[in-house]
């Protein structure tokens, strides 16, 4: 008989006291680490609902993984494979990942490179872009301020820098007339380069219609977490941004790329503000299921310490199980 073996740990680490979730500041990031063995080979996974995003609580999520370990525990003794149908989308997306890094399914090597993540100054995105190889890619969260503000700035940046894309997200914060004030600010010529806009209307036929008035490509975000969404090519539709922690497991997340591919849209893989450990298996998924596409990850920086894994060229540093922001889980 093989042998098994798991932990399960609890970090808390201090973020950026700018970071404002929907309407509530984060201050610290908490989540949850699984490690599970077998035989020689370990798995690790994060387990972190985001809070105000995540329909489930930390508590309900550590709940419910202690549960699915001790089953998978005692799976072995029969041979079973233990479903993770029905679990929590961050429950299942940690685990799954646990299970992938155990079988060695997920690849080591990772897709570093990320797009810029601009909150409102410009002027941040001129020196990480400087520094981009090949496409350069930035995105502006907009809807936040002026409509017209949204659109002056991002016409203004691929104004000065002619190889610039640009990926905005208005998480539905438009009216369509706000919308349109955005949209007037940014010229025609512009446009194509803009690779799309985040659900620029509350509601989807709203930001298609906003699309086919502008010419500005969109892409699906919180639509792909929506019970009746399904996968279709659409005009003016570019992508779909899958952010795993939110959506559910590794093999979840394959089958949404292979239909968005299918479709001829692009996939992105996006950060719901994990770990290090988190972000560098994202990282790995993004290489392993959509190469060639510039993943959504740059949010490493909003932490002040990384955690067991470090991403590649961050000097943030890295703590240990050691560490008093980490605490193993009594499991029983
Ligand atoms: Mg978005």
């Amino acid at each position: 008989m093989t042998t098994r073996s798991y932990n399960l740990y609890r970090y808390s680490i201090p973020v950026d006291s700018q970071l404002i979730l929907r309407n509530r500041f984060l201050k610290r990031r908490e989540g949850l680490l699984v490690r599970i063995q077998c035989k020689d080979s370990e798995g690790w996974g994060e387990i972190a609902p985001l809070p105000e995003f995540s329909e489930e609580t930390l508590e309900m999520a550590e709940k419910q993984t202690a549960l699915w370990l001790k089953k998978w525990d005692e799976a072995r003794a029969n041979n079973e494979k233990l479903s993770l149908d029905g679990l929590y989308p961050s429950v299942a997306f940690g685990l799954s990942c646990a299970l992938a890094e155990l079988k060695g399914t997920l690849g080591e090597q990772g897709n570093y490179q990320v797009a810029p993540l601009c909150y409102g100054d410009p002027d941040e995105l001129y020196e990480p872009l400087n520094k981009m190889q090949g496409e350069k890619v930035a995105k502006i969260k907009v809807g936040m301020y002026e409509a017209n503000r949204d659109g002056l700035i991002a016409d203004m940046l691929l104004e000065a820098i002619p190889d610039l894309h640009l990926r905005l997200d208005a998480n539905r914060s438009w009216t369509p007339a706000k919308a349109a004030m955005f949209a007037k600010y940014v010229k025609p010529e512009h446009r194509s380069r803009i690779q799309f806009l985040e659900e620029p209307c509350k509601t989807r036929d709203e930001s298609r219609q906003f699309a086919q008035e502008t010419g500005i490509a969109i892409a699906w975000d919180e639509s792909v977490r929506e019970a009746d969404f399904v996968v279709q090519a659409e005009p003016n539709v570019a992508a779909i941004v899958i952010k795993p922690t939110l959506v559910g497991s590794l093999q979840k997340c394959v089958d949404l790329i292979e239909q968005a591919h299918a479709c001829g849209m692009k996939a992105v893989i996006s950060s719901s503000i994990e770990s290090s450990l988190g972000l560098t298996q994202l990282a790995r998924i993004a290489q392993q299921y959509t190469p060639n596409v510039t993943a959504g990850l740059d949010t490493l920086n909003l932490m002040e310490h990384q955690i067991l894994r470090a991403w590649q060229g961050s000097d943030l540093p890295v703590i240990d199980l050691n560490s008093e922001l980490i605490e193993e889980v009594a499991l029983n």
